[in-house]
């Protein structure tokens, strides 16, 4: 028969599964019983829509078998089984992205750090850390034909034909001869199949049973006693969310996350709370302690479980959870959805709204806590999720401004650390009414903008944007706590005495033909030439006029389809009065007008890339400037 080979990262992954130093071992047991369980998932959730699948409740379950002689053990399910396309696609690729980001992460690292592997969702390929060859029987429900997947690890392997009654996955693993540190012979022990099962999967919804060695008295006897094969059934059966929480470790509560939603890091935060009143549900929600790899991508699909009196019905639940959550991870236990209702009617369920909406407040309300209480911790969550947060302030509307408005952070000039709206408020200095905002890539170039000096050198404290979004959602916020949000590279501060702006009007009249005629060299590319005496060393900047910034200019501009209807924002030009410059121009506008053309030229396109902008003219710009040289 021919064997096949690996897929590459597969490869790597099984050498290293094989090599293992890793002490855990026995998480291949909770590998394989969750993967049973997930068959069998899929299985139950076609029989709620197919009527030709015929299995009731009850016939479902895991079994487990060991062979002391043959030195086996053996996990099977009847669940949806495999055709020989799945077992070739499922078993001859690393499924899952957290087996692959594993690997990434560890290329080249020494190997101690395999350690981590626990951490991982790394699935069927673990057994390969206890076993020296491994076959997976398969049948898929509804289909004649089964199949054999064998391997004994990394050189490949095969897949042929043979007869199975039953439709669903058996695995066989052949279990490694002992060593003095590792003696796999354990895992045939029943003893230690009980433990593991206790430790790992007691809350798998599914029966796992086992064969296991009874003594009974013989029948008629009084004294004598024989030994019997029954089935005893393993795990307790009882959803972790089902047990008094006093009974559920946070290390449990980690692992069955890890688990269930596929994560290495343990979460950052566990809700959980039982609702009662007009309808009845319990809730169990994870914040993960970082964003999924496609979370900011339109292929993350966000939703919780749904369990109707421990049962999933559905999967993915979008409507339990609104949008500026959708990180939250978790599920909903509800005794009062029936079992087959579709999903047409849920969406449309009053009582989903209600849940929905209960769950929002609790899930503001976990935050809030956590920022009153755990600032690290939020602060991570938020470098995490925070743009979804501000996403939300600003979509339908500004609807969820009251919401969120206390859950987001931007960075501040005051100490160069996160801070909330509230905080920025506590600290305004007196007779300040405004809070001071700018935008720009990053905080270092924010930090930088001549605008920002000037208002920071006054004793202002301004907080820096620098997310694509951040602008947008103060916008739609329009105001806090009675404050209204100002763009330092907006005009009109105001920051200004009556006596300084009564100086630069009165200098802006005064030179009013030279301003035109720079404004005329420039061109359509700004609206005004002025002069300011709101900086302090730099000799020009840009500032904005109107509804769209400098920076929404540049977002907008970004993004699909913007090609067609091009956003300008109205841009001044602000050269600063006190600078040599300002002395320069005057004179040029008397001696030489050539001169003051290419002048204003070169000083627009400075002030740009101090702003942050790209110049459309670069080679123009820099011939200009040599001429001068
Ligand atoms: P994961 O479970 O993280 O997806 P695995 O490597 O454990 O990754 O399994 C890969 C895939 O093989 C599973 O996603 C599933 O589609 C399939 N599979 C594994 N075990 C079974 C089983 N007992 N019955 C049916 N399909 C299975």
């Amino acid at each position: 028969m021919e064997k096949k080979q690996f897929k590459t990262e597969s490869k790597k992954l099984l050498d290293m599964m094989i090599n293992s130093i890793y002490t855990h071992k026995e998480i291949f047991l909770r590998e394989l019983i969750s993967n049973a369980s997930d068959a069998i998932d899929k299985l139950y959730f076609r029989s709620l829509t197919d009527d030709t699948v015929t299995l009731r409740q009850s016939d479902y379950e895991i079994r487990i078998a060991t062979d002391k002689e043959a030195r086996t053990l053996t996990i099977s399910d009847n669940g949806c089984g495999m055709t020989k396309e799945e077992l070739e696609n499922n078993l001859g690729t690393i499924a899952k992205s957290g087996s692959f980001d594993f690997k990434n992460e560890n290329e080249g690292e020494n190997k101690e750090k395999i350690d981590i592997i626990g951490q991982f969702g790394v699935g069927f390929y673990s057994s390969f850390m206890v076993a020296d060859n491994i076959t997976v029987d398969s049948k898929k429900y509804g289909e004649e034909q089964a199949y054999r997947w064998e391997s004994s690890g990394a050189d490949g392997y095969t897949i042929s034909e043979i007869e199975k009654e039953k439709p669903g996955t058996v695995i066989t693993l052949h279990l490694k001869d002992d060593t003095d540190d590792e003696k796999y012979s354990e895992y045939l022990d029943s003893y230690k199949i009980h433990a593991l099962v206790k430790k790992y999967s007691d809350y798998i919804r599914y029966p796992i049973k086992m064969l296991c060695e009874h003594e009974h008295l013989k029948e008629g006897s009084e004294n004598e006693y024989e030994k019997v094969l029954e089935d005893e059934t393993l795990n307790s059966m009882v959803p972790i969310w089902k047990k008094s929480q006093s009974d559920v470790s946070d290390e449990e509560y980690s692992t069955f996350y890890q688990d269930k939603f596929y994560d290495f890091e343990a979460p950052l935060k566990v809700i959980r709370q039982k609702f009662e009143g007009t309808s009845e549900f319990t809730a169990l929600m994870f914040i993960p302690a970082h964003a999924p790899y496609d979370y900011y991508t339109k292929n993350f699909e966000k939703g919780l479980q749904l369990y109707s009196s421990g049962v999933l019905i559905m999967d993915k639940c979008k409507d339990l959870i609104p949008d500026h959550f959708s990180f939250v991870k978790g599920l909903v236990d509800s005794s009062d959805i029936s079992l087959n209702i579709s999903r047409e009617m849920l969406q449309h369920d009053r009582q989903l709204r209600a849940i929905s909406k209960a769950l929002e407040k609790k899930i503001s309300s976990e935050l809030a806590k956590m920022l009153e209480n755990e600032r690290d911790k939020y602060e991570q969550f938020f470098k995490a999720f925070g743009m979804q947060l501000k996403w939300g302030v600003y979509n339908n509307f500004g609807m969820n401004k009251e919401l969120l408005q206390d859950l987001i952070l931007f960075v501040s000039s005051h100490e160069d650390k996160y801070s909330t709206l509230k905080e920025y408020v506590s600290r305004m200095k007196e007779g300040q009414d405004k809070i001071y905002y700018a935008t720009g890539d990053s905080k270092e170039k924010i930090a930088l903008l001549p605008q920002v000096e000037s208002v920071i050198s006054k004793g202002y404290e301004v907080l820096y944007m620098t997310d694509d979004i951040d602008e947008f959602a103060i916008e739609m916020m329009h105001e806090y706590d009675g404050k209204h949000f100002i763009n330092v590279c907006k005009e009109n501060l105001d920051l200004a005495t009556d006596e300084e702006k009564e100086a630069i009007k009165q200098k802006n009249e005064d030179e009013k033909d030279l301003l035109a005629f720079m404004k005329e060299s420039i061109g359509s590319d700004v609206t005004a030439v002025r002069f300011t005496n709101t900086l302090t060393k730099h000799a020009v900047c840009l500032s904005s006029e109107g509804e769209v910034s400098l920076g929404m200019e540049k977002i907008l501009n970004n993004m699909p389809g913007a090609e067609e209807h091009h956003i300008k924002a109205e841009i001044v030009l602000e050269i600063n009065s006190a600078h040599p410059i300002a002395d320069k121009l005057k004179a040029l506008f008397e001696s030489d007008k050539d001169k003051l053309k290419n002048y204003s030229k070169i000083l627009y396109a400075q002030a740009r890339l101090v702003s942050g902008m790209n110049i459309d003219n670069p080679s123009e710009i820099s011939d200009l400037i040599c001429d001068i040289m």
